[in-house]
């Protein structure tokens, strides 16, 4: 549409709009004019493993060695490498709905198959731990944890996380804990890494993280994971025969960001508490929407299921597939179904985008909805 001329507003993003900080590019270039342009140990270079570690300390409070960590092509292949390395086939991965959509297709390529705990608006979108009780079986394997979380900006309070995982310590499975919007968390609440609440968490967890969204450095594909050195070596061996190692430029533009002055992070984060502030009061301006105040990460997943059985630009809307189909015709607003991370009755909104789009697109979202018949 947008190359046909019409002015799309895009509410999909899921990354950062802003640009990686200059002191970062600066490094990036700076390991390329030294020639640092060649293979690296395929699990990512020691120096930055050790920059992971001390992050690790200084900021989660949490104690690995150099060899417990992997550096990846992002925090995506981090999970991808986790599941390939600890899922035989038919084993079980339990995942919470509404859940990141590579989550459950990751599992099934690694040969194991989700799990999923649906969850609702009433419990803020977090697992409660009865529920996950009931879809543990002899062939769990794992449990993907993630908070902040995409799609809902879920954070888990801290005594959920730790009745979610003396689960797994009983019943002997990994914690797989996706902590990747860690940086972005409002209202003043503090991030929680669940290996930091007990040792014998720790011990079956593998923590993953990465500079994507903390640092506006989606493109340059770092991520990482730490846990038991069985696993991490288990995912270097994985990687060593598939990818190799991570860009070296990447790599030395990961260090940068994580040795560097943090105050860009924190500049960002308090730009996105903003706009969540603003998308959430336009939301509330709509008739029929409801949702949960995200406390976390950069989207906002409003229930939207009170259009349904009505009719919109003279179709009846059916799911969250047709709504939004609907604000992209009516509205020239584009949405993510929530289809897509399982729960149709909701749409994900990214406010990774400037508070002139986020004014313009619900107004132009209420505009359209004023409209509907039935
Ligand atoms: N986990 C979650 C929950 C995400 O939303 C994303 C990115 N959309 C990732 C992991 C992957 O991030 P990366 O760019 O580091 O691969």
């Amino acid at each position: 549409m947008r190359k046909a001329g019409i002015d799309v507003i895009s509410f999909g993003a899921g990354e950062p709009d802003f640009d990686t900080p200059l002191p970062i590019k600066e490094a990036a270039i700076e390991s390329i004019r030294s020639g640092f342009t060649k293979y690296t140990p395929s699990s990512g270079i020691n120096e930055l493993k050790e920059a992971v570690v001390e992050k690790l300390r200084r900021e989660n409070g949490l104690d690995y060695s150099p060899s417990q960590v992997i550096i990846s092509c992002g925090a995506k292949h981090s999970i991808y490498n986790i599941l390939m390395a600890i899922c035989d086939p038919g084993d079980e991965v339990i995942i919470g709905a509404p859940y990141w959509v590579s989550y459950p297709e990751m599992v099934r390529l690694a040969g194991g198959n989700p799990v999923i705990v649906q969850t609702s608006s009433q419990t803020g979108y977090c697992m409660i731990p009865d529920d996950v009780r009931k879809r543990i079986s002899s062939k769990t394997k794992a449990i993907i944890l993630n908070s902040p979380a995409n799609p809902t900006g879920t954070v888990y309070p801290e005594e959920l996380l730790r009745e979610i995982s003396d689960l797994a310590v009983e019943a002997d499975f990994y914690i797989i804990s996706d902590e990747i919007y860690e940086k972005l968390i409002y209202d003043g609440l503090k991030h929680v890494s669940v290996a930091a609440l007990d040792e014998t968490f720790k011990e079956r967890t593998i923590l993953v993280n990465g500079i994507s969204k903390s640092y506006a450095m989606t493109g340059w594909r770092i991520g990482y994971a730490a846990g038991p050195e069985e696993v991490i070596s288990a995912m270097s061996r994985i990687q060593s025969h598939s990818t190799s190692n991570p860009t070296s430029i990447s790599q030395a533009a990961a260090l940068a960001a994580l040795r560097g002055d943090q105050d860009e992070v924190e500049r960002m984060r308090k730009v996105f508490e903003k706009r969540r502030d603003l998308i959430c009061s336009k939301l509330d301006e709509i008739e029929g929407i409801s949702y949960v105040r995200p406390q976390g990460a950069f989207y906002v997943f409003p229930n939207v299921s009170f259009y349904f059985g009505k009719r919109l630009n003279g179709k009846i809307i059916n799911g969250s597939l047709d709504f939004a189909d609907a604000m992209l015709e009516l509205a020239n607003v584009a949405l993510v179904p929530g289809m897509a991370f399982g729960d149709d009755g909701c749409v994900r909104l990214s406010f990774a985008t400037s508070e002139e789009t986020i004014e313009e697109g619900l107004d132009r979202i209420k505009r359209a909805l004023d409209e509907v018949e039935g």
